[in-house]
């Protein structure tokens, strides 16, 4: 088997690994390079690391755009093999990317008109049909037949809705058979809606995210208290809840968690405006696939005959008329809308609207990255930038981090302990830091004897049935020096 690393090595984006068994290459995600520099970002998202012709099969661990953001361009630029992913995966990455290919042009029309320069969409509505045409699914432990001697089965991830564990058993002229796991993003446990991630019992190649490798994060239960003091604060004092989710998990966690504190009568049954054509789009998906919400759901709505996201006190605005009207609804009330980091999309509108007045709230439950609108209210800027407008900032701002859908530092380490066997694990999808961290913490805590790589854009392995054999990148090998250095130090050993 031989491995390609070709996107999110040290960087949270770009997901993209290209693996080759018995002749066929298999690309394990094909994401968008995500933030950084515009220039570079675009750079990589416009070029492969691989010519996509000669890629044979792709497989997408789930639906987020840094995973399947670049399938149209693959396919644009000669790709014309099967997809493979989980039915809720292709249902969901079919609104995002067109979603995608739809700002793309507006984006370029924008530039065209204003800027004079025409940086051409990477794809458009059209390539989004053609990739999604050429998509594939199967649920969860339905093992299916990729290639001679090479077999797939998708677990459950936990991570959103239809992530999945893809785990990859093969043979390669008459040896053993083998297994390689790819987590995709890994989940949590406790989360709303979803299943808690698939352990994985045994593999000999592990290629894990390691996002939050460093953090410890709060459970949700742990900070429901919180919650409800902030948010009947407001209602006494009259206020309004403004919430940038994002439309894709986080929006019908928000809903369920309120849904759940109505029913509990810890919080009053005050209006809650979902205002996102995105976010009803895909509440609309999660709900044809209820199927497959937590156990935790049933017991507590799907038993009693309730919708965790479709109830009384919910009001999912379509039109840009209902979401004007938001704007002349008078008293406390919840208002969820997109973009999550607030830069673009009708979460703008409401900012304007409510950030001066001091009796509002501005909930934060998702991540904001640097330099985005959403990172400056965070920082309780005095004046937040809108359409142009300085808008002063007098709302109170409320954050909670208990909502991320990565492992953390410990559950990470609990993952990869609880699988057997393993000679070779290499970590991606993490800031340069996090992928360290986790790389060290499985030798100093876990003390595991076998490789672990930090791998670099671009690195290449041969992983033969005999050992482990790969090529070394220039990070790795700075990094066996100083490791051996240290050993000699005695500072380790
Ligand atoms: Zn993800």
């Amino acid at each position: 088997m031989k491995l390609k690393f070709c996107g999110a090595t040290q960087n949270v984006t770009g997901s993209r690994h290209l693996v080759e068994i018995n002749g066929v290459r298999i690309l394990l995600d094909c994401g968008m390079v995500q933030g950084g520099s515009r220039e570079e970002a675009r750079k990589q998202n416009e070029t492969f690391l691989f010519d996509p012709k000669e890629v044979d099969i792709v497989i997408l661990s789930h639906a987020h755009i840094d995973h399947v953001g670049m399938l149209p361009r693959l396919v644009k630029q000669g790709f014309k093999g099967k997809i493979y992913c989980t039915t809720v995966t292709k249902e969901i990455a079919d609104v995002l990317l067109r979603d995608s290919a739809h700002i793309q042009m507006q984006d370029f029309e924008y530039d065209q008109k204003h800027k004079g320069k025409k940086p051409e969409p990477l794809y458009s509505e059209e390539d989004v049909l053609a990739a999604v045409q050429l998509i594939e699914t199967y649920e969860y432990r339905q093992k299916f037949r990729l290639a001679e001697g090479v077999w797939i089965t998708f677990y459950d991830a936990g991570h959103v809705l239809g992530s999945a564990i893809t785990v990859i058993d093969y043979t390669e002229k008459d040896q053993e058979q083998r297994r390689l796991v790819f987590t995709g993003d890994l989940g949590r446990k406790y989360m709303p809606l979803l299943n808690d991630p698939y352990q994985v019992d045994h593999a000999q190649t592990l290629i894990i995210e390691s996002t939050y490798a460093s953090h410890l994060h709060d459970t949700i239960d742990s900070i429901t208290d919180e919650l409800c003091t902030a948010v009947n604060d407001v209602v006494k004092r009259g206020g309004k809840i403004i919430v940038p989710g994002f439309s894709f998990e986080r929006t019908q966690e928000i809903v369920y968690i309120l849904h759940q504190l109505y029913n509990q009568g810890r919080l009053p049954r005050i209006p809650i405006f979902v205002d996102s054509p995105m976010s009803i789009a895909i509440s609309k998906v999660f709900d044809k696939y209820s199927a497959q919400y937590d156990k935790e759901t049933f017991r507590d709505f799907v038993s009693k005959k309730e919708n965790p996201l479709y109830f009384t006190e919910i009001k999912y605005t379509q039109t840009v008329e209902e979401s004007k009207a938001i704007n002349n609804f008078k008293g406390p009330c919840f208002i969820v809308s997109a973009s999550g980091m607030c830069d673009a999309g009708r979460i703008k509108h409401h900012l304007k609207n409510n950030i001066s007045d001091p009796k509002n709230l501005v909930l934060v439950v998702g991540f904001m990255a640097q330099g985005t609108r959403g990172r400056d209210i965070v920082e309780g800027k005095n004046k937040i930038n809108i359409f142009g407008v300085d808008v002063p900032l007098r709302a109170e701002v409320v954050v909670f981090n208990a909502f991320s859908g990565h492992a953390d530092k410990l559950e990470l380490l609990d993952y990869i302990r609880n699988i057997k066997d393993l000679e070779q694990i290499f970590i991606v999808h993490g800031e340069e830091n996090e992928c360290a961290v986790l790389r060290d913490n499985i030798y100093n805590i876990l003390k595991l004897k076998c490789k672990v790589d930090v791998v670099d854009l671009g690195e290449e392995f041969d992983i033969t049935p005999a050992g482990v054999e790969s090529k070394l990148g220039a990070r790795r090998q700075d990094y066996v020096k100083k490791m051996d250095l240290l050993k000699k130090e005695q500072k380790l050993l």
